[in-house]
């Protein structure tokens, strides 16, 4: 009964109104769904919940043959598969959670023609044996869902999508769209050149969550902090992020006893417990739940009225994805997060003893630079988070913290004119922490050797402790006045912005909350 809607010549609509039961496309799904009808190869950005399933679910029903779904996520196969019949779509899946039998039988509906899509994890779908079935049979499309695996700066790396690059190469008659919710332009860049998608259209939708209200600030009485934010959320709904186990555990229990309906959620807990508190979050209305980033994955409960960040996260996507769990029906929602620089050093820390390869560990730090950089910025934090994922967005918002309480600024126009100067007078060939050594007029072996303790600009800024100069250095690069390098190495170069300050007529303002104290630190030879 299943495979009469392959046979049927349905437009798009059709099927969408018909086996799917919509009324009409949403955003840029209608065109994605006509460049691969026509047979196009096509790029799918589209955040959380933007209905990117679809874009290859339509096209595999309308296009004669199999539709090839790739996705790493084994675990919710069977649920999509499940969710299809029930629409009436003939779909299956492969993967390593099957017997032969089981295998076998799918094998079998593949080769009959029975299949309108079939869903494989990428290891197995690379195997000799079923890419020699697929060149037997007819595909329609390949779906790369998740994309971004296929990247080194993203943080799901899957070695295995590297590889599948071969599709193009063995199926080039396939139209091949790849999909994902991770958007910053880095990783856009890598999908396209590691899947062979210099052809592809690409559809780009807005990532901008109106409806979420962002407020950042400086970690002074965590505890107050949080519970002043929580009074004005009493009943609702939320999920309350910490980095560690155990302030999971303490954050919960004392949330509760302040009368909260507070759970923890994190790896360490049992199974059973962690999915019992999964469930009541779910079901129940007016649950805080208290967690480490283990939860959330999956997880569509719409009337999330706030998401609170007692750490920093991990990266500006990880920061992404986490509060956009927030307000999914659309109704006002808060992103609320505090954040301490003792946080930002155990980060660092963390980052230094991860047993990483040192490119993963240098893209850590850029990662938690650019976050750092957004908490202590002083514009328009929307623009700044789209801006993080290449979306220009005409701000300012008018409702998030800064835009609603401008915050109290310094002037650092001099220490910034000082930092572009030694970033230029050195080359524009290193780092912040060398730059910040010349800065400082520190005799570093390394500023020794480079005889960058002749350089005009050494130790001209003296008066300012390392970390100081780190705010600086962040508050450029976020203003877009410094940028680094493409390769990830870290050095700093000058914009085309740094000649409006370098030359004196423009202002740089900086957090007053955010101002370290000055240094009483001397140059060691005076
Ligand atoms: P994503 O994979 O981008 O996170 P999904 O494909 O899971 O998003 O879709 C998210 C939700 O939106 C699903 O419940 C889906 O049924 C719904 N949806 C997608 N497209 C449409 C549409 N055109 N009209 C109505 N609902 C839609
Ligand atoms: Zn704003």
């Amino acid at each position: 009964p299943f495979a009469t809607i392959a046979r049927m010549p349905a437009s798009p609509l059709h099927v969408l109104q018909s086996v799917f039961g919509y009324a009409s496309f949403r955003g840029h799904q209608q065109a994605i769904v006509e460049q691969v009808i026509e047979g196009g190869d096509a790029l799918v950005l589209m955040p959380t919940g933007g209905g990117k399933s679809l874009c290859y679910q339509v096209p595999a029903i309308v296009r004669q043959g199999t539709g090839v779904v790739v996705s790493p996520l084994i675990a919710l196969m069977q649920d999509q598969v499940d969710a299809l019949h029930e629409a009436g779509v003939a779909a299956a899946y492969l993967n390593s959670s099957q017997d032969g039998e089981a295998q076998r039988e799918v094998e079998r509906q593949l080769m009959a023609g029975e299949l309108d899509l079939l869903y494989v994890a990428p290891e197995r779908l690379l195997m000799p044996r079923l890419l020699g079935l697929l060149e037997r049979t007819e595909v329609a499309l390949f779906a790369i869902d998740e994309a971004h695996c296929v990247s080194q700066w993203g943080h799901d790396f899957r070695p295995e999508y590297r590889e599948l690059a071969v599709l193009h190469e063995r199926f080039p008659q396939v139209p091949r769209i790849a999909l994902t919710a991770t958007a910053d332009p880095r990783t856009r860049e890598e999908i396209v050149e590691r899947l062979a998608l210099q052809q592809a259209r690409q559809f780009v939708s807005s990532f901008d969550r109106p409806n979420i209200g962002y407020r950042v600030s400086l970690k002074h009485n965590p505890r107050t902090q949080l519970m002043q934010f929580l009074d004005g959320h009493r009943g609702e709904s939320g999920i309350v992020y910490a980095l560690s186990r155990r302030k999971v555990d303490e954050t919960a229990a004392w949330l509760a006893d302040a009368g909260f309906e507070a759970l923890p959620y994190h790896a360490g807990m049992e199974a059973a417990d962690r999915a019992r508190n999964q469930q009541r979050f779910l079901r129940e209305e007016g649950v805080v739940m208290v967690a480490t980033v283990a939860f959330g994955m999956g997880i569509d409960k719409p009337d999330v009225r706030f998401v609170a960040h007692l750490d920093l996260p991990r990266s500006m996507e990880g920061y992404y994805q986490e509060t956009g769990r927030a307000g999914r029906d659309g109704l006002p929602a808060e992103a609320w997060m505090i954040y301490g620089l003792a946080d930002v050093v155990t980060m660092s820390q963390m980052i230094a003893q991860s047993e990483s390869a040192d490119e993963r560990k240098r893209i850590e730090r850029q990662k938690l630079e650019s976050l750092l950089a957004y908490a202590e910025a002083t514009r328009c934090r929307r623009e700044l988070l789209l801006g993080a994922f290449g979306e220009p967005y005409e701000g300012p918002c008018g409702h998030c913290d800064n835009c609603v309480s401008p915050p109290k600024t310094w002037d650092a126009t001099v220490p910034a004119q000082k930092a572009l100067s030694a970033v230029y007078r050195s080359g524009q060939r290193y780092g912040s922490g060398h730059v910040i050594d010349i800065l400082r007029g520190i005799d570093s072996e390394r500023v020794g050797q480079l005889g960058h303790d002749k350089l005009t600009t050494f130790g001209v800024g003296a008066d300012m402790d390392e970390k100081a100069w780190r705010s600086v250095f962040r508050q450029l690069l976020a203003a877009g006045l410094l940028a680094t390098d493409p390769e990830g190495y870290g050095t700093l170069r000058l914009t085309a912005a740094s000649r409006g300050v370098l030359t004196g007529g423009e202002r740089v303002l900086l957090r007053e909350d955010a101002r370290p104290v000055r240094s009483t630190r001397r140059r060691r030879d005076s």
